[in-house]
């Protein structure tokens, strides 16, 4: 099924977590990322066309300087973010050049999603890169988002994307196969939701854990952001990032995940 969605889809978000980007010590995982990469062209030579969601900025920012960890500051959490937004893009650019892709950044803000003019300027830069095969990956512009108007997780900026750019399909990658009926981290006999039709029965029946250290959104961001795209009629498929090749796992059908389906 995970098979036949991404297969007919054309236009697919991918947005990976922090968790799958980085290494146990916070700093980037290139190894993933050269993985990643190769996934990604192997979709463009597919004919499909990819939007990245890219989170990451800060952890890249404490592995850069090797300070400032711990500091809750708002300014110096921004100050990281602009630090390690620049490390991320260069990895990132390194290995898509070995595919010959050239990456664009766009770094998007709560505001951005709701002034007509500006979702317009949005959507027509994306189109333009994606039809000339570039490769957007977005980010949330920390530097002028402070608590009260973040979007806050890219679970939901990744919805967001998907809506405005009228995705095809929407994959988001975690540290967990997909949805369970309990956290899977916590508990051994958590059994995996493989489709789900009906978002309010699913939040009814499924113990909704706590997230673990390097995660923002945990799971509830991420079934709001099924509910964000299905409300469009978009799929979407939540999927374990730190599989070793997992599109090309969930091509070949070796990997389970959960499919959203938008329920029309
Ligand atoms: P990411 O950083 O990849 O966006 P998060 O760490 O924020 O992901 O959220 C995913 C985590 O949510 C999983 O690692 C898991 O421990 C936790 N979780 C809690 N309850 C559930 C559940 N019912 N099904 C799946 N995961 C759950």
């Amino acid at each position: 099924m995970v098979r036949e969605l991404i297969e007919n889809s054309k236009k697919i978000v991918i947005k990976i977590g922090s968790n799958t980007l980085s290494n146990e010590d916070g700093s980037i995982n290139r190894e993933f990322l050269k993985a990643f990469s190769n996934q990604v062209a192997h979709l463009m030579g597919m004919g499909k066309q990819v939007v990245i969601v890219s989170s990451g900025a800060r952890i890249s920012g404490v592995a850069t300087l090797g300070k400032w960890k711990r500091r809750q500051d708002m300014h110096y959490k921004q100050a990281l973010c602009a630090i390690g937004q620049v490390e991320l893009m260069d990895a990132y650019k390194k290995v898509f050049l070995d595919y010959n892709y050239h990456i664009a950044q766009l770094l998007l803000t709560r505001g951005d999603f709701s002034d007509p003019h500006r979702i317009l300027n949005i959507r027509n830069t994306l189109f333009t890169l994606v039809d000339e095969g570039v490769i957007p990956i977005i980010n949330e512009n920390d530097t002028v988002s402070v608590e009260e108007i973040k979007i806050g997780d890219n679970d939901t900026l990744a919805a967001l994307t998907s809506n405005l750019w009228n995705a095809d399909l929407l994959i988001l990658f975690s540290d967990i196969d997909g949805i369970y009926d309990k956290n899977p981290k916590t508990c051994e006999d958590a059994n995996l939701i493989e489709e789900v039709r009906d978002i309010d029965a699913l939040v009814k029946e499924i113990e909704i854990g706590d997230t673990n250290d390097f995660g923002t959104g945990g799971i509830a961001t991420k079934i709001e952001a099924a509910r964000k795209v299905n409300n469009y009629g978009t799929p979407m498929i939540l999927a374990n990032g730190k599989k070793e090749n997992i599109i090309f796992k969930l091509l070949e059908g070796t990997e389970k995940a959960t499919i959203f389906w938008p329920n029309n």
